[in-house]
């Protein structure tokens, strides 16, 4: 798109300046000294402006005064949650295919100084919004909001928070790859064993414990001698998460970067180990499920163990 183009929807998402960015707010509690004492540790700020009957607040806590805490369900009038004029201009910007954000900068502007005693009020207004701009991450819109914070009902200072709503650039047609395994020296033997398509389990030779993942020493006598067995390939799923974000496409067979499983399979050996499961879609993974072991080329430079539900799921 040209600089000069007509772009409909920057004229949309351009319409919503000024509108409320979020619901305005009392804070949770006035300005306090112990919440100054407890910030000024942690960031380590020993100005002496900060103590005292005389003390002033730190100027960078000024968004510590309107934050609404963990809670999920933040009080009416409380909160700092997003107005519904917000919500509909990243909802366009998300119809829009503009899915990815990330925050690229923010802006304090101090205007009286915070006491103890101040009673915090504030409100938020999307303030503008950029034309479409290229970027690295891909082209997307910068959406800058403004908190106004006051102090007893005097203007107290500004807080501009910007973000980039963008389209993620494609990184070329191939597949995407998986990452590489680190293979070093303590961990060597195993990848080589995977060569063979044998699953190779390091065994104490002092005490016969067996061990995976690979590891110099034994955890129960603390040798440092070993030889290995192969795994037979029978194991259970003993435990499982479906990831679902961030997208990865190298990890899901339908290579959408759809959801897929991640696995820690008991081998019958007895000792467990991280892997896909195959033969079975990511939502019929579960704990107990038999599976064997397989080794799937995922790419011309790497093959990896990986195991197959001995039924349906
Ligand atoms: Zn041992």
């Amino acid at each position: 798109m040209r600089a000069d183009a007509p772009d409909p929807l920057y004229e949309r998402l351009a319409s919503y300046a000024g509108r409320p960015a979020a619901i305005a707010g009392t804070g949770k509690d006035p300005v306090n000294a112990p919440m100054i004492r407890h910030w000024c540790e942690a960031m380590g700020d020993t100005s002496p402006a900060y103590r005292g009957p005389d003390a002033v607040a730190p100027p960078a806590m000024l968004q510590a005064w309107t934050m609404r805490g963990l809670s999920e369900d933040p009080e009416p009038g409380s909160g700092s949650g997003r107005s519904t004029a917000y919500d509909e201009l990243l909802g366009l910007l998300d119809g829009a295919g503009y899915t990815s954000v990330v925050a690229t900068d923010c802006e304090q502007e101090y205007l009286r100084p915070l006491r103890p005693g101040d009673l915090i009020t504030f409100d938020a207004v999307i303030e503008a919004v950029s034309p479409r701009k290229t970027t690295k991450l891909g082209a997307g819109y910068f959406v800058t909001t403004r908190m106004n914070v006051r102090a007893n009902g005097e203007p107290a200072g500004t807080h501009r928070f910007r973000i980039l709503k963008y389209h993620p650039a494609r990184r070329g047609k191939e597949t995407p790859l998986r990452p590489r395994p680190v293979v070093n020296r303590d961990n060597a033997g195993f990848w080589a064993g995977v060569a063979e398509h044998r699953l190779l389990i390091q065994r104490c030779t002092s005490c016969a414990t067996l061990r995976f993942p690979w590891l110099p020493g034994c955890n129960a006598c603390a040798g440092q001698e070993w030889d290995t067995v192969g795994a037979s390939g029978e194991g259970t799923v003993f435990s499982h998460v479906v990831m679902h974000h961030p997208p990865f496409p190298a990890f899901d067979p339908s290579g959408e970067g759809g959801p897929y499983a991640v696995a820690l399979i008991e081998l019958a050996e007895g000792v467990r180990i991280v892997g896909n499961v195959i033969g079975v879609p990511y939502d019929k993974v579960r704990v107990g499920l038999p599976v064997r072991l397989e080794f799937l080329r995922t790419d011309p430079d790497l093959e990896l163990p990986v195991f197959r539900a001995s039924e349906g799921g």
